[in-house]
């Protein structure tokens, strides 16, 4: 059987801590979260059960795809009710081009409305996922776009028995609006090109994000030519009225969820920061003040979009999850140093102003009578700290792995939980090498959780270990439903 790491936990190294402000820590706010004074200044937040709000049914990854399936369907049916008969390979292609024209201007509202920030889809089906979906749409829509050129340009040369490129200059120069469709066709291909994944890794995560920003100028730019040389729009008013109705109600909940709200939450609920608190070498936590937080309704294993406005950070947000139960006045994350954005954080001074778009995700506890196992990998252990504060007591196990002892964070903590509640923590660090098995195989797995098959599983760690522990706890009989998991890259 293969061993399980007992005993006490490895502490965390007092080595050098990365730089906290200096001077008297501000003094945390009372109420339920914080409690357990720990060592160092800043205090720990709350062991204590706190309110569980379980998993509202929002909106469901499958009725979500059925809707957008349905809106092709219509979308299709649209073109339909538009084309009497289609004779010869001239209007084959020609109405073939149609359809991935139709398709893929549907597709790009769909594709904004997932990115939208639109709470149901969020909460309900789940950030990592709907990028995801954008990610795997934005590959069809693309290749709509292009096929939608090709097939349109062959369709009108076969029926004008013209060459292709002389049919193209004909519709760039005698075709409305068709010039800046072709801007917007480039514009496509080329975010299209550095959305690859091998492109997108050369890049820094912020040139892509804000190149990412020109689909909003293509699909400015292909708008009108839809109506202008849309045969499905040009003669009726009740399909450009619905398509544009589309348009315009994805626009505004952009607007409205990505740029209003954020700065409502902000003058509402004053999020600012307390203080920061190293938790190892390279982790600190922050903790984040603010007033009335309890109409966020924010779930223990949820997230936010931190944007941070100081000098050098106000330009941009991250998502980092909760990792403590949020209280009325103040919310805490815990950071891993990766890149300059994280690293920079270890500065923050408290007072600095902080917009918080959020909450987020769908990693909260369901509603169930199982025994609960978080199986947390390195700095994925932030949301399921928080949801092992949550949960009821004594129905809990939470593997924590990392293969460097010293990665092990917020053991007092979660030793505290344990303690408070008659859960079960194991602390599982070391290289396969020096562990001399898998931690994450099966059989690892049914050591330290015997009946792991009767259990609800919450995972949250680096993508490869994700993956790996999904295979294993479905090999030890557990069904996917009852694997949720959340990914730390989007
Ligand atoms: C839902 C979610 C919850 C997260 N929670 C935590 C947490 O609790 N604690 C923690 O330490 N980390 C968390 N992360 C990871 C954290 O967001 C990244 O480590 C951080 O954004 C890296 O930024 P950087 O500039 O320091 O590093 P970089 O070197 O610039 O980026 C490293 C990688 O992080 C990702 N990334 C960078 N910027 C962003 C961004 N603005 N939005 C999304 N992804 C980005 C990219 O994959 C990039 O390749 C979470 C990520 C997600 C998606």
């Amino acid at each position: 059987m293969p061993r399980v790491p007992s005993g006490p936990m490895p502490r965390v190294p007092s080595g050098p801590m990365p730089r906290v402000p200096s001077g008297p820590m501000p003094r945390v706010p009372s109420g339920p979260m914080p409690r357990a004074p720990q060592t160092g200044p800043m205090r720990a937040a709350s062991t204590r059960p706190g309110p569980v709000r379980t998993a509202t049914p929002w909106a469901r990854a499958e009725v979500v795809l059925g809707v957008i399936a349905a809106g092709a369907v219509a979308v299709l049916g649209l073109w339909w009710a538009d084309t009497p008969r289609v004779s010869g390979l001239g209007d084959a292609l020609t109405e073939a081009g149609r359809i991935c024209g139709l398709l893929a201007g549907y597709g790009v509202v769909v594709l904004v409305a997932l990115m939208a920030r639109l709470p149901p889809l969020e909460r309900g089906v789940g950030s990592d996922r709907l990028a995801r979906w954008h990610a795997a749409g934005g590959r069809y829509v693309v290749s709509l776009v292009v096929a939608h050129a090709l097939l349109i340009i062959w369709g009108y040369a076969v029926t004008a028995h013209s060459g292709l490129v002389s049919e193209t200059g004909t519709l760039l120069k005698s075709y409305p609006d068709v010039l800046m469709a072709t801007v917007a066709l480039f514009l496509f291909v080329g975010i299209g090109v550095i959305s690859a994944r091998a492109a997108r890794s050369r890049m820094r995560y912020e040139t892509w994000y804000y190149l990412h920003f020109y689909t909003y100028l293509a699909i400015a730019l292909a708008f009108s030519h839809q109506f202008a040389d849309g045969a499905q729009f040009i003669a009726s008013l009740p399909a450009r009225f619905v398509w544009s109705s589309m348009y315009a109600v994805v626009a505004a909940l952009v607007i409205w969820y990505r740029i209003v709200t954020p700065l409502v939450t902000m003058r509402r609920h004053r999020f600012h920061v307390i203080g920061v608190r190293a938790e190892s070498a390279d982790v600190i936590s922050i903790y984040i003040g603010g007033r009335w937080l309890e109409e966020l309704r924010a779930q223990p294993g949820q997230f936010f979009r931190w944007r941070f406005l100081d000098r050098g950070l106000w330009w941009q947000s991250h998502p980092y999850s909760l990792s403590a139960l949020p209280s009325d006045n103040m919310l805490r994350i815990t950071v891993r140093q990766r890149g300059d954005h994280s690293s920079a954080l270890a500065a923050l001074r408290p007072g600095t102003k902080v917009i918080a778009e959020g909450p987020f995700g769908a990693l909260v506890p369901a509603r169930t009578r199982r025994r609960v196992l978080l199986l947390a990998g390195g700095v994925g252990i932030t949301p399921l700290r928080a949801i092992f504060a949550a949960l009821p007591s004594g129905r809990v196990t939470l593997i924590y792995r990392a293969s460097d002892p010293n990665d092990i964070v917020l053991s007092d903590e979660l030793d505290a939980i344990a303690a408070d509640r008659g859960g079960q923590v194991h602390y599982v660090t070391g290289t396969r090498e020096e562990l001399g098995a898998d931690p994450l195989s099966p059989n690892y797995l049914l050591a330290m959780v015997p009946d792991l098959r009767r259990h609800e599983v919450y995972l949250c760690g680096p993508p490869g270990m994700t993956a790996t522990a999904i295979e294993s706890l479905q090999a030890a009989g557990l069904p996917r439903a009852r694997i949720h998991h959340e990914s730390f890259e989007f």
